[in-house]
């Protein structure tokens, strides 16, 4: 199994570990020939949004890995990774890859809870501790958008077909379980 992670900003490293650690291969997306390698799923880290957008556009990612997503490769956007997902920005910002059908809402939770934990239930995944850093939630979901996750009354995780979009970051804690569901949806795919 090998898994690419977009690898222009963000925390990357920490989920090529969580990969490394289930036994998958993981290759970096830094730049567009990159993306010409063979690989069954892809991860979009948390990091800044703003950022990684701009990134992979100036890296000539961008059209070719939104095309991938479209075609249905499967993808994880953990935190600023989701917002590169989403469709909508609330607010009015310009959408990224805008694949997955979702309004999401950056540095949701204000300043005072910038960051903290939680535990909750993933649909199919289980009770998982789940780390917030300056996360967005999701506002609205569209047509076809399950709700896997949400805490706090807001909704934190989303699956869309083969995307699997969270607000907070399961790579930064003892918990494999999200990855290896999502290591599940790439082998049911190849
Ligand atoms: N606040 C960041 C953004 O809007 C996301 C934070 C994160 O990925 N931890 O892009």
């Amino acid at each position: 199994m090998k898994i690419a992670v977009l690898a222009v900003q963000g925390a990357f490293a920490e989920h090529e570990k969580m990969l490394s650690d289930l036994g998958a291969e993981s290759i970096e997306i830094r730049k567009k020939s990159d993306l010409e390698h063979d690989f069954d799923g892809i991860i979009l880290p948390g990091g800044e949004s703003t950022v990684m957008g701009k990134l992979i556009r100036e890296l000539g990612i961008y059209e070719g890995l939104r095309k991938r997503i479209e075609s249905g490769l499967p993808t994880l956007g953990t935190c600023a990774g989701l917002i590169l997902m989403a469709k909508n920005i609330a607010g009015g910002e310009s959408p990224h890859l805008a694949t997955l059908p979702v309004t999401v809402k950056r540095n949701a939770y204000g300043r005072q809870l910038g960051s903290f934990t939680a535990k909750a239930y993933v649909s199919d995944v289980g009770e998982i501790p789940l780390t917030f850093i300056r996360a967005p939630y999701v506002e609205r979901v569209d047509e076809g958008v399950d709700i896997i996750a949400t805490a706090g009354g807001k909704i934190v995780g989303v699956k869309y077909g083969n995307q699997l979009g969270v607000s907070f970051h399961p790579e930064v804690t003892k918990s494999t379980a999200l990855h290896e569901y999502f290591l599940g949806i790439c082998t049911n795919c190849k």
